[in-house]
């Protein structure tokens, strides 16, 4: 069990497996003993998706297909619907977000032969040069949450980049979190305290997808109240 989720459980006196109050001061222990990928770095942005606030209307996946030029056929992210729980007229579903994680230590990047998957050092940021891929699919293999693809209109591997060249180069959220209506998508940079992403991590439990991989994602879930939990 790793110290977050520790602290997390005592705090709460209840065993939920999976859950954990994401830990700031750990990250910047971490940084300091030399356990992240940078320890020089300022900037590691992150995303939450509160799975309380999600209405499931779909206008991020369709934000992000306009603004990012994302082919009819794939998707860089899908909201995913299941359900209904409880008894009618009391029923309700859970809407999850499946989207690249952007791992501190990604199996998308380790087994790339040419070098085109690659972390970002100044904002660790997972993307992937279209210059150097072959399209051998190693990364689409290798990825253990399946949100990459072959894009039909470049031939090279593709998949969510917190829009950084259509967005954020512009100074602008990622086009996801614009659209959303409910604020059910908060995107920051994990190492300011005084940013919302970080704000909402301290105020709510979250969890993340698979960390007993070591993969360190940074795709946080607020997991709805009501439903099943799928990790
Ligand atoms: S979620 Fe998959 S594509 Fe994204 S960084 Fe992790 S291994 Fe790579
Ligand atoms: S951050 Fe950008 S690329 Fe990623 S899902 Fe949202 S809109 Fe798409
Ligand atoms: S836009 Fe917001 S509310 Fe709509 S499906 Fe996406 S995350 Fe959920």
């Amino acid at each position: 069990m790793d110290i977050s989720k520790r602290h997390f459980l005592t705090g709460c006196g209840t065993l939920i497996a999976g859950f954990s109050i994401y830990s700031v001061a750990k990250e910047l222990a971490e940084s300091e003993a030399g356990v992240s990928v940078d320890q020089t770095q300022t900037i590691k942005y992150a995303m939450v998706h509160d799975e309380n606030l999600c209405i499931g209307c779909n206008a991020c996946e369709q934000a992000c297909r306009q603004v990012n030029h994302v082919p009819d056929g794939v998707s860089r992210v899908v909201i995913n619907r299941t359900g209904p729980f409880g008894e009618y007229p009391d029923q309700s579903y859970r809407f999850s977000r499946k989207s690249c994680q952007h791992c501190e230590d990604a199996p998308c990047v380790k087994v790339c032969p040419t070098g085109a998957a690659y972390i970002d050092s100044e904002t660790g940021i997972v993307g992937v040069n279209p210059d150097k891929c072959v399209g051998c699919q190693y990364c689409i293999a290798a990825c253990p949450y399946q949100v990459r693809f072959i894009n039909p209109v470049t031939q090279t591997a593709d998949k969510c980049d917190f829009c950084r060249e259509t967005q954020l180069k512009l100074g602008k959220q990622p086009a996801c979190v614009e659209a959303c209506p409910t604020h059910a998508l908060v995107f920051g940079n994990i190492r300011d305290p005084e940013s919302e992403l970080v704000k909402t991590l301290k105020s709510k439990p979250t969890y993340r997808a698979k960390t007993d991989l070591g993969t360190r994602p940074k795709l946080f879930h607020v997991s709805t109240i009501d439903g099943e939990i799928v990790l």
